[in-house]
């Protein structure tokens, strides 16, 4: 009995998907880790390259989503730890950011954007359109970054909530701010919300949300984004259900139409 009022509520619940973009849509390891380990080493002088996993550290505290201000708060810890006083210009580790990330170029085809490898396919997202499920993307990516990828994967026209249009996670607004963009193009109200991050910040972004607005349903679905290797995964998902995450995947790609969110939580 239990089972079939399950399953009946669950087909009849109208989904939205919200998608985090980096570590999510796209391997950000080689482009954005790359950029904020190059501008830390270059601003400690060489005294500091933070790795994969010092990135990762740092970003399970929740706050330093913005890479910019990542790279900033390394560095400042890393002068704190040699009790130097030493001031640099919020404004140069974005300008050496951005010039290691986008390149020098016009087309940004020799920054290090131009390599990121993609991780949901253009079928991916036509599958879910094909399914009914509104979707678009909530991102502390620059709206120029997130359209860059979104471009590559054929996504015409997307909702897309950037760092220029919200509050950074795990502020709720900019996600609620999806879900009604789509709300506004659709038929029938979304009753359910299904926000997928690969981060800490992701995971606490939906616990906010249940209460900034709760008339909707919420799942948190984690993934692991492809850096984290094989020895760390079970720790990451570990982390990220600690958080707040109902259900931890390996890639978006497994969040299909078809998964029956409320059965994969009790499994
Ligand atoms: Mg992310």
């Amino acid at each position: 009995m239990i089972e079939l009022s399950k399953v009946a509520s669950e087909s009849t619940n109208v989904k939205t998907f919200i998608f985090d973009i980096d570590g999510v849509i796209r391997d950000v390891s080689g482009s954005y880790h790359r950029a904020l380990a190059d501008t830390v080493e270059y601003f400690t002088n060489s005294g500091f390259r933070p790795s994969h996993e010092e990135i990762d550290e740092l970003k399970t505290e929740g706050l330093w989503n913005n890479d910019w201000e990542a790279s900033q708060e390394l560095i400042k810890r890393y002068f704190q730890e040699l009790e130097k006083a030493v001031k640099i210009d919020y404004d140069d580790i974005v300008a050496f950011f951005q010039r290691r990330y986008r390149g020098m170029q016009s087309d940004w085809s020799d920054g290090y954007i131009a390599t990121e490898p993609l991780i949901a396919t253009t079928e991916y997202f036509q599958s879910l359109t094909r399914a009914g499920i509104g979707w678009g993307f909530f991102s502390g990516a620059t709206r120029a970054s997130a359209g860059y990828v979104l471009q590559r994967l054929q996504v015409v026209d997307p909702i897309l909530v950037a760092m220029e249009d919200a509050s950074g996670k795990p502020d709720p607004t900019g996600l609620l701010l999806a879900v009604k963009q789509i709300e506004s193009k659709q038929e029938k109200s979304p009753n359910v919300v299904v926000y997928v991050g690969d981060t800490v910040a992701d995971m606490l972004t939906v616990v906010k949300a249940r209460d900034f607005e709760p008339n909707y349903q919420y799942f948190a679905i984690g993934v692991i984004p492809p850096h984290v290797t094989e020895d760390l995964r079970d720790r990451y998902a570990a982390l990220l259900r600690e958080n707040g995450a109902d259900l931890v995947l390996n890639s978006v790609l497994e969040l299909t139409p078809q998964l029956n969110l409320s059965q994969s939580l009790v499994s």
